[in-house]
């Protein structure tokens, strides 16, 4: 059994508070990379115990924020910015990988217990929908790898991230290592109790899609993503392709018969 796992930085316990804690130059970004590479690895503890034998870690958050040298055998790293395009990506890796979790995840834009709540651009974008239904990074994901057959079956992350990864498939198993009293404030757990809590529930997650697997995130097309900026210019600034429209003039429209066509456009 392989594991993909897609990582990000503000689902991380002791990492709660923009720039400081999540961006290269914040006084304690490279102790939030630290967190967030021993939760990778408390994860990769809890799939090795059941079963799992090898782990692509995607360094998902924007600048990377994986820490190289600590990061566990027999993890292996996708590194380097920038990356090729992520729909290019899973399709290239998708027969090397048997399915796929978050670690260090956070909840879409606008849900207002989600510590560090965003989608993609922290400071640019107000909302995503798919087919009308909000969706952030999560879905994103997860709808992605689902479409190359790939279950996603496990996150941690805050409360109000592990609760928008269990309304897109009940199924799914979480580890909840804080929760989210705004968006820049958190009662975390302590890192030691974070990570036991997301081996155990990585080696559940896993057992259980082993006795009864849980099927790949697929919702049917065709694909419509609209996408709400705080700005008119960047929603400007996404026209220009024939699949692109703009319904009003903060949101951009596409459209797509794939999930890959549209989701990470
Ligand atoms: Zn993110």
């Amino acid at each position: 059994m392989r594991i993909m796992i897609m990582t990000d930085i503000e689902g991380v316990a002791g990492v709660s508070t923009p720039t400081v804690d999540t961006s290269p130059g914040g006084s304690n970004y490279l102790i939030s990379k630290r967190l967030l590479t021993e939760e990778v690895n408390a994860a990769v503890r809890g799939f090795l115990k059941a079963g799992a034998t090898e782990f692509l870690v995607f360094d998902g958050h924007g600048p990377g924020a994986i820490d190289f040298e600590t990061l566990a055998s027999p993890a292996k790293l996708i590194q380097g910015r920038p990356l090729p395009p992520i729909t290019w990506l899973i399709e290239h890796l998708s027969r090397r990988v048997d399915a796929v979790c978050h670690v260090g995840q956070h909840a879409m834009a606008g849900i207002r217990d989600g510590n560090l709540n965003h989608t993609q651009n922290s400071v640019e974008v107000l909302a995503y929908r798919l087919n009308g239904r909000p969706i952030g990074e999560i879905a994103q994901f997860a709808l992605l790898a689902g479409e190359f057959g790939l279950p996603h079956i496990f996150l941690s992350g805050d409360t109000a991230a592990c609760r928008e990864a269990e309304e897109l498939n009940p199924r799914v198993v979480t580890a909840a290592v804080k929760e989210g009293l705004g968006r820049t404030s958190a009662l975390t757990l302590n890192a030691q109790d974070a990570r036991a809590l997301i081996e155990k529930q990585a080696e559940r997650a896993l057992k259980q899609h082993l006795a009864k697997p849980i099927p790949p995130l697929q919702w049917p097309g065709p694909y419509v993503l609209q996408k709400c900026f705080l700005h008119t210019e960047i929603a400007d600034s996404a026209l220009g392709a024939s699949r692109f429209s703009m319904p009003d003039s903060h949101t951009v429209e596409i459209r797509g018969e794939t999930i890959a066509e549209v989701i990470y456009q």
